[in-house]
């Protein structure tokens, strides 16, 4: 029931199968969904679920019939709502990729309408005005075992409600003195059918949009709805807590005349709701009332702080809009509850920044560094690649090497622990990109703090040449002092320090669980080649994390943001803490073994003969992330070195922890045999299979076995990248949605995403997206 393939490759789910068989059975023509947000705080990663599915569901229709999808406000609670957060969720929603064209509503814009559909409905006989207080409406509506008593006032006529009603509206009765309800059944067991309240009365507030025109406002039941049908909504989207709502809705839907002299219910098209599961994830808040808690008690820096869950906040972190999408996508669709581990958000952004985020050097913690046998003053510019070989991408920067360096703190023991493969008195290590180096002294201050470490340096041993090849067992990163940036970098930690913070003891809140190391900020030393660097520019920091450049950086002061660590530096602490948790989740994918490590050093804590392997992947030029899972697990290195033995091993690595391991922890349990696997990995190095394909190729090697060649040809699949291919696709899709040519000329931007999904479904999927694009 959750989440399946369709035969062409495409993510389908339970909501498109409805939708698929509502166009079948000619229930349908066209596919209008809806985002309705209410505008009483920022959006959150919860929300982007549901604006994926919402426009996700529309742009996945459009082509084959008329598709769109609606922005819309449900700004129908006067007291909570602000432009501000109209404007926040405008820009959220196209940072996010998509697009609603000329379709931006306002719930509030319907409020006429709505009145007169309420006064329609006493008319007809269907809604009443009750007079009885809050309490004895609560008190009279029963319980689940036992029917609720009608209320004394349920028998009043049309004219005496229809006054009534226009009172309140006129403003002659105070709040909760009476209120418009339904009538439905006081005996259903569907507790909501019992006389659901429709309208209340909200003296004395003013709309944000409306001003003071309303006393009167509906209840989310009554216009929910509605503006579903007078927009022409087809299929209505929500979560599962609204399930025992859906009567109302349809009820509501059933009973109002679109316009006075229509029918009862006469929409065309008439929408129908179907519910989804929410997305939660543990370590955090997903309700704007909460998150609101936060920033208006400073438990944060605002509802952009980049520990926050909004989506503001994630892409301060640094996050990209492609991380959230693909995160919600792996995560499926699915009809029932459940929590998602955010170390599964992690995880898709480090996927997404891998290849997105250029390697280069930062010390966060500064020690300094000095090679006593360097010429003095001299400086080396070296060249060092910004993308591992994995990456088809190829850029250098010069990095200048001299003799006062910063390394990192962390980095130096002076008494090292056994497994320690770094810097201490006697040992040796290699710079990354530059030389090895030998620690011959330490230099402490009055208080016995150690203020500098000095080494000799090899100057036979610089990267890229013969001498460097001798084998050394750990690699560090550096800046040269002299050169070097000094820079602000903000490392941010679980907000919550507890997988669910909404779990409290009796007279606590959610507030208790905050982690009171959330925010940790230090001066690091960064080189020159970040100068430069602006606001939303993302790097890795070699050995450290994702970073992002912070709005607050100017060229005088550099901020950086830690977007993520390299690893999960929480896997250790939690599966000691809870052993046997681990199981029971939906996820689609089984998750890769986590090697244990520090942010610091992705291999830390492997043991001995497996920390051996990692350094010889590191030699050969394999990733460090990728290096320290494959080692972690013999059973991995068996396969992967099998593998290896028929492609470049960088590619085979990578492609065995990004996508492999996530779908089987055990490869040598499945019929993929490690030569099929480098075939595969072949196919896409050279061009002849694009990622998603390859996806595709690997599920059926996993399922079934075999060559990759000859599934390739059984599944009829090519990557279209010719330009004489793909120009006609791409003009034919400009043609086809010639206003949004027309808005991405003006300037929209985001909109490239659109037509690029234009083009891939034109050509099957098979076109490369990087030439459409
Ligand atoms: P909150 O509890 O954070 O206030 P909400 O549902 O009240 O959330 P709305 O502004 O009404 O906030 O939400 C807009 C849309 O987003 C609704 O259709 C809602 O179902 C959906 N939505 C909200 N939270 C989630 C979530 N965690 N997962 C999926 N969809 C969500
Ligand atoms: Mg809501």
């Amino acid at each position: 029931m959750s989440d399946s393939r369709s035969s062409d490759g495409a993510k389908t789910n339970f909501l498109r199968q409805i939708i698929d068989a509502d166009l079948a059975a000619g229930r349908h023509d066209e596919v209008v969904t809806r985002f309705p947000p209410e505008p009483n705080g920022y959006l959150h990663i919860g929300h982007a679920k549901s604006i994926g599915l919402n426009f996700g569901t529309a742009e996945a229709y459009e082509g084959r019939v008329p598709a769109r999808c609606h922005l819309r406000f449900d700004d129908t609670n006067p007291e909570t709502e602000d432009p501000e957060y109209v404007e926040s969720i405008q820009r959220d929603v196209e940072w996010l990729g998509y697009d609603w064209g000329d379709h931006l509503y306002f719930a509030s814009d319907y409020f006429e309408r709505f009145y007169e559909m309420a006064e329609g409905l006493i008319r007809d006989g269907f809604a009443y005005v009750d007079s009885q207080s809050e309490e004895e409406i609560r008190q009279n509506r029963g319980t689940v075992q036992e029917p609720g008593t009608p209320s004394p006032f349920r028998d009043r006529s049309p004219e005496e409600n229809l006054d009534l009603f226009r009172r309140m509206q006129a403003g002659e009765f105070a709040d909760g003195q009476h209120v418009l309800r339904a009538k439905g059944d006081m005996a259903s067991p569907n507790m909501k059918m019992r006389d659901p309240l429709l309208y209340r009365i909200r003296r004395g507030t003013h709309h944000y949009r409306t001003g003071d025109r309303w006393t009167v406002y509906p209840m989310y039941d009554f216009a929910h709805g509605l503006e579903d049908a007078i927009e022409g909504i087809t299929h209505s989207f929500c979560t599962l807590e609204f399930d025992n709502n859906r009567a109302i809705y349809d009820w509501v839907v059933e009973h109002v005349r679109p316009t006075p002299d229509a029918e009862p219910g006469a929409w065309d098209p008439r929408p129908h709701q179907h519910e989804f599961a929410r997305g939660n994830l543990d370590y955090t808040v997903v309700s704007k009332r909460k998150l609101l808690k936060l920033v208006k008690e400073h438990h944060v820096r605002g509802w952009d702080d980049p520990r926050m869950p909004t989506i503001a906040g994630l892409r301060r972190r640094g996050v990209r809009p492609e991380a959230i999408r693909a995160f919600w996508d792996q995560m499926g669709i699915a009809k029932a509850d459940n929590s998602i581990e955010i170390v599964q958000l992690e995880q898709a952004i480090r996927d997404d920044l891998n290849h997105e985020a250029p390697r280069v050097m930062a010390v966060l913690r500064p020690l300094k560094l000095t090679l006593t046998n360097w010429p003095e003053g001299e400086t080396e510019l070296l060249t060092g690649d910004l993308w591992p070989h994995d990456i088809p991408k190829e850029a250098t920067r010069e990095i200048p090497f001299s003799g006062t360096l910063w390394i990192d703190r962390d980095d130096f023991q002076e008494t090292p622990s056994k497994k320690w493969h770094r810097l201490a008195p006697g040992a040796e290590v290699r710079l990354r990109q530059a030389y090895i180096v030998r620690c011959t002294d330490v230099v402490k201050d009055a208080s016995g703090e150690i203020v500098e470490v000095k080494a000799e340096v090899d100057l036979d041993s610089k990267s890229g040449t013969e001498g460097a090849k001798r084998r050394v067992k750990g690699t560090i990163h550096w800046v040269s002092a002299e050169h070097a940036v000094p820079a602000e970098v903000r490392l941010y930690d679980r907000l919550f320090q507890v997988p669910n913070p909404d779990q409290v003891e009796e007279g606590q809140t959610f507030l208790d669980h905050l982690n009171p190391d959330s925010l940790e900020i230090v001066e690091a030393q960064v080189e020159p080649f970040l100068k430069d660097a602006e606001p939303g520019d993302r790097f890795q920091f070699e050995r450290t994390g994702y970073f992002a450049v912070d709005p607050d950086s100017t060229p005088e002061k550099l901020v950086f943001n830690r977007t993520v660590t390299l690893k999960d530096t929480w896997a250790k602490q939690s599966v000691q803490a809870e052993p046997e948790q681990a199981e029971s989740k939906p996820k689609p994918k089984p998750q890769a073994p986590a090697a244990p490590a520090s942010p610091r050093d992705p291999a830390a804590g492997l043991s001995a003969d497996a920390r051996a392997t990692y350094d010889r992947y590191i030699d050969n030029g394999i990733g460090q992330e990728e290096a320290a899972v494959i080692a972690a697990s013999p059973a991995v290195v068996r396969f992967f070195e099998a593998a290896a033995a028929h492609h470049e091993a960088p590619a085979v690595a990578n492609w065995t922890v990004h996508e492999l391991l996530g779908r089987a922890a055990d490869p040598a349990e499945t019929p993929l045999t490690p030569e099929a696997f480098a075939g595969l990995v072949k196919l896409v190095d050279d061009g002849a299979l694009n990622q998603r394909m390859a996806r595709q190729v690997l599920d059926e090697l996993l399922d079934n076995g075999g060559r990759p060649a000859d599934i390739v040809d059984r599944l009829g699949l090519a990557v279209v990248s010719g330009d004489d291919q793909l120009g006609p696709i791409a003009d034919d899709v400009i043609a086809r949605f010639p206003d949004k040519a027309e808005a991405y000329r003006g300037g929209k931007r985001g909109l490239i995403g659109f037509f690029v999904g234009q083009a891939m479904q034109a050509t099957g999927g098979a076109a490369d997206p990087k030439r459409v694009r």
